[in-house]
């Protein structure tokens, strides 16, 4: 199986993420955890560029969907043709969301780089199941404000960040037996309690 995690920044994705990995883990998943973009030394080293370097806005997409692609080939392809799980943060929603919804790129070209990184008919490779944690706008920013040093993507103003929740939703909402949102406004222990029951029926566990 293949599971992305999905949110806007300060959605509580990482430490969610931590927590599904043990969960999985213990449900006898063999599993890799990985993450975009990145999860390949190239990938990695695309990320840093991505995440300090101002760009033009399909320079960005571009590289984004180059590091998928390389992640794919060298990663996620072979792990899940070994059988083993896939756990990965972000991918192709978060294009939609943050090149797409934030920075304003056209969805139709976002969905090109799409078709031709993932495939397209019988061939298509496709995350099994998302889940989207989902925070208004005002408590992002709280929890944003309280992290880490921010990246060139969290340091955005105006409405940025709603822009990306909303592509979020909408992107949601046209796939939803894939997509999962969670409503991510909770402490970590009531999101777990509510992903405990929620897992076993999404993953047929
Ligand atoms: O998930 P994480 O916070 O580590 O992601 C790193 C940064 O890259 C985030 O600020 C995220 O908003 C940004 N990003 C992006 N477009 C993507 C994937 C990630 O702008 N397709």
């Amino acid at each position: 199986r293949f599971i992305t995690v999905e949110g806007v920044d300060g959605a509580g994705k990482s430490t969610q993420l931590a927590w599904l990995a043990g969960w999985l883990t213990a449900r006898g998943v063999r599993l890799i955890q990985t993450r975009e973009p990145g999860g390949t030394p190239l990938g990695e080293k695309l990320r840093d560029w991505l995440l300090a370097e101002p760009m033009h806005l399909e320079t960005e997409a571009l590289l984004m969907f180059a590091a998928r692609r390389e992640h794919l080939a060298a990663v996620i392809e072979p792990a899940l043709a070994r059988g083993d799980w896939v756990l990965c943060d972000r991918f192709t929603d978060a294009s939609f969301a943050y090149q797409g919804g934030g920075r304003g790129l056209s969805p139709a070209k976002v969905a090109v780089l799409e078709d031709w990184v993932q495939g397209s008919g019988a061939e298509r490779l496709e995350p099994d199941l998302t889940l989207l944690f989902d925070v208004p706008p005002d408590v992002s920013a709280a929890r944003m404000a309280q992290g880490r040093e921010l990246d060139r993507f969290e340091r955005e103003a105006g409405d940025f960040h709603a822009r990306v929740r909303d592509a979020y939703l909408a992107r949601a909402a046209s796939a939803p037996d894939r997509i999962r949102v969670i409503d991510a406004q909770g402490t970590p222990a009531q999101i777990q309690a509510a992903l405990a029951q929620a897992l076993p029926g999404w993953l047929g566990l």
